[in-house]
């Protein structure tokens, strides 16, 4: 991994907690235009990111007995690190 791609990895991976500058989206966006690594690496992180903020949202069935729905909501709801 190159110096430009380091850069970019982190720049998709701090796209995902804070807006980023112009600057640093422009050094991203032109990177993974040259760069398929790092775009499918951006894609795939923002789809991770996507599905995990699915995950609080999910509703246990109403048929599962309560301390069985209520474990399921906390799992979800744990933060991933
Ligand atoms: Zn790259």
């Amino acid at each position: 991994m190159n110096h430009f791609c380091q850069q970019a990895s982190r720049l998709a991976s701090d796209r995902l907690e804070r807006r980023l500058s112009l600057k640093e989206t422009l050094r991203l966006n032109i990177h993974c235009l040259i760069c398929s690594s790092c775009r499918h690496y951006a894609d795939a992180l923002r789809l991770l990111h996507a599905t995990l903020r699915k995950a609080h949202e999910v509703e246990p069935a109403q048929e599962l007995p309560a301390a069985t729905r209520q474990y399921i909501i906390r799992q979800c709801q744990e933060q991933p690190e």
